[in-house]
């Protein structure tokens, strides 16, 4: 069993670090908000101080922030990991930021004599809490194979996908048609609803046939009610769809439908949707109809 440090404790990071916890590691876990930090006492898992309490002597250190400025902040930043972690230790970022930011992770981690992996996830909070993400990393070989252990207890389905980095292209890819998924599920409704058939069955007989998947299952219950309660918010899907753009630019290839589905989950946001789960985009959906 190793001793973790965890940072990041919010909505996926506080199921993981949990899981952690029964699985029979030492987690020290650090979050700037009260409430995280109770949700990991709660959890049997020791609550630290700041950052170089969190990181001082752990064999694994675990990060799940919101975006680049606060994965710069925390991990690069002053009396951060890079200067409180132990040689050797292996750095974990669960978190999904630009490419550029992981490489320079991994660059400046690997001065300072750490090991790291970019490992964004997929999954949604459900996929935490039960401990079933999907996992895309970036790093090498004998890294990945040192973290299985950890990604097995948080994850169900994780792959080295290639160098620092190339983790969060294949989250990139994931937003892309996560997000495109939403748009399509939300214009679904919003036809049936106005055509005045039963939307839920007919979400029901979708979700049996070749339209299915987990945003189906999963969601067409909460957004045909009109509960947008996060989940995944907003803010960061916009996040996500400026790092897919950017992805996409910078391997010089033509993404229409993705520069659609930013430019909705934009509208979303303008409209004061930025702190609504992402299905929210129903809500963009119906406006553009006028409903
Ligand atoms: P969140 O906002 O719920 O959690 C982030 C946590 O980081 C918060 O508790 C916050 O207090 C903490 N934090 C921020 N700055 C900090 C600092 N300087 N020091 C210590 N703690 C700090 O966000 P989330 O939904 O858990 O998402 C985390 C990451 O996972 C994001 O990159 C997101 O894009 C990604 N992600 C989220 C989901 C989802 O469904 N929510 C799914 C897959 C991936």
């Amino acid at each position: 069993m190793s001793k973790i440090g965890f940072i990041g404790l919010g909505i996926m990071g506080s199921p993981m670090a949990g899981h952690l916890v029964r699985a029979g590691h030492d987690v020290t876990g650090f979050d700037l908000s009260e409430d995280s930090l109770a949700r990991l006492r709660a959890a049997a898992g020791n609550v630290a101080g700041s950052v170089a309490e969190a990181v001082g002597g752990a064999e694994i250190i675990a990060t799940m922030l919101p975006a680049d400025p606060q994965v710069e902040a925390v991990v690069l930043g002053e009396n951060g990991v890079l200067d409180n972690a132990g040689p050797g230790a292996l750095l974990i970022d669960f978190s999904s930021i630009t490419p550029q930011t992981s490489r320079r992770v991994a660059r400046e981690g690997a001065a300072k004599g750490l090991r790291v992996l970019d490992a964004p996830v997929s999954g949604g909070e459900r996929g935490a809490v039960d401990a079933v993400l999907s996992i895309m990393v970036g790093g090498s070989q004998e890294d990945f194979d040192a973290a299985v252990p950890i990604f097995e207890t948080v994850g169900k389905t994780y792959r080295l996908v290639g160098p620092a980095g190339a983790g969060q292209y294949v989250k990139a890819a994931n937003q892309l048609v996560v997000g495109g998924t939403y748009a399509l599920v939300a214009e679904a409704i919003v036809l049936m609803e106005a055509a005045g058939v039963n939307a839920a069955a007919g979400l029901e007989v979708l979700a049996g046939g070749l339209a299915a998947g987990r945003i189906l299952d999963l969601k067409r219950e909460a957004m045909l009610a009109r509960d947008f309660q996060p989940g995944f918010r907003i803010d960061l899907h916009h996040k996500d769809m400026g790092i897919v753009l950017e992805a996409a630019r910078g391997a010089e290839v033509a993404i229409p439908m993705g520069a659609l589905v930013a430019q909705l989950i934009a509208s979303a946001r303008a409209q004061g949707h930025g702190g609504l789960d992402h299905s929210a985009l129903l809500k963009v959906a119906e406006n553009l109809s006028g409903r």
